[in-house]
């Protein structure tokens, strides 16, 4: 489904003048040539005007295709990219995974041919229930057999439910039910799994890792970089008319956020509480949910910073950045974890 468009991480909060000017300049530089980031992202439909909100075009994917050629990009297979990560290999800051959310028809009609062309490899996430019960916008079992021939197909739930509103007896139901139908129909194990809506929590995550998958894909802007979480990993959405000089600018902070934890007790944030691992960052910025971006002061590389501020979504984002390097905690209300 789609993601929420966050503005890029806004340098217009900063100001560019002077000696300020050269300060992030200089903060910029140490941080690109510390990291190297790879990008995930994640397409829905194809081709396919009636969803707007979700669609690509086949005139955008190839624009889109053609910018990762002509600029130097690997599009890697998702597992290469894991493999890396568990390996402690170096990441390539121009490695490109393309992922692709629910198994639209548009997909296998529209896409797969320009997916082929290219030769990009690509991770299909299978919402079950929607092939199972022939809903007739969803790939059958036949054509997913097909589409396996050229990328891998992994697990995005049987019921594609809103996971934090569910008890742990059902979610736990949901995996096995759709982890066996996916063996029986097709004879796959799935190795990655990707959350329905990129909603999760702690308790959902857990559970989710009980499975066994190698690695749990998210749906929060950002990158790939040897400090990413195998159970965490950032993926950023493909919507409409993208800005992929934009999106493939992104790196990941290198950050711990100690508070919040969850989404906070009667939906009101109180405090922004993280761990930096670069001493020289004095400042850096925080966006909100319904309230965009403001700046957050960095004292010995700890940021503490009470807010006070009522959360308005029944999904929110917390997006700390440091000029592209950022960081996002999910707050969705759980309605069995947190109340
Ligand atoms: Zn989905």
């Amino acid at each position: 489904m789609k993601l929420q468009k966050l503005l890029p991480p806004s340098k217009n909060i900063f100001n560019f003048k002077g000696i300020k000017k050269l300060f992030f300049l200089s903060l910029f530089f140490s941080y690109s040539s510390l990291l190297a980031d790879a990008h995930i992202f994640v397409y829905h439909r194809f081709g396919d005007n009636r969803h707007p909100t979700t669609n690509t075009s086949i005139k955008e994917l190839i624009k889109e295709f053609d910018y990762f050629k002509n600029n130097g990009y690997k599009v890697i297979k998702l597992d290469t990219l894991v493999n890396a990560l568990k390996h402690h290999q170096k990441i390539d800051d121009k490695w490109v995974v393309l992922t692709i959310d629910d198994n639209f028809k548009s997909f296998y009609q529209n896409a797969l041919a320009v997916f082929k062309e290219y030769n990009y490899p690509f991770s299909l996430f299978v919402y079950i229930k929607a092939t199972e019960d022939r809903y007739p916008d969803y790939t059958s079992w036949k054509e997913l057999k097909e589409i396996s021939k050229y990328g891998s197909l992994e697990f995005h739930s049987y019921s594609h439910p809103h996971m934090t509103y569910k008890s742990d007896k059902y979610l736990k139901e949901d995996f096995k039910k759709g982890l066996e139908l996916m063996k029986k129909r097709l004879g796959i194990t799935p190795k990655y799994f990707a959350y329905p809506y990129g909603e999760y929590d702690k308790r959902v995550q857990n559970i989710a890792k009980s499975f066994g998958f190698k690695a749990i894909i998210n749906q929060n802007i950002g990158a790939i970089s040897k400090y990413s979480d195998i159970y965490d990993l950032d993926r950023n959405a493909l919507v409409g008319k993208s800005n992929l000089k934009r999106d493939l600018s992104y790196k990941e902070l290198h950050i711990d956020i100690i508070e919040p934890k969850e989404y906070p007790k009667n939906g009101i944030l109180k405090k922004i509480m993280a761990k930096l691992y670069d001493k020289n960052i004095k400042s850096a910025g925080y966006y909100l949910s319904g309230y965009g971006w403001s700046k957050l002061k960095v004292k010995n590389a700890l940021i503490d910073k009470e807010v006070e501020k009522k959360l308005i979504k029944k999904r929110n984002r917390l997006v700390i950045n440091v000029n592209d390097a950022i960081k996002t905690k999910l707050l969705i209300k759980d309605r069995y974890g947190n109340k």
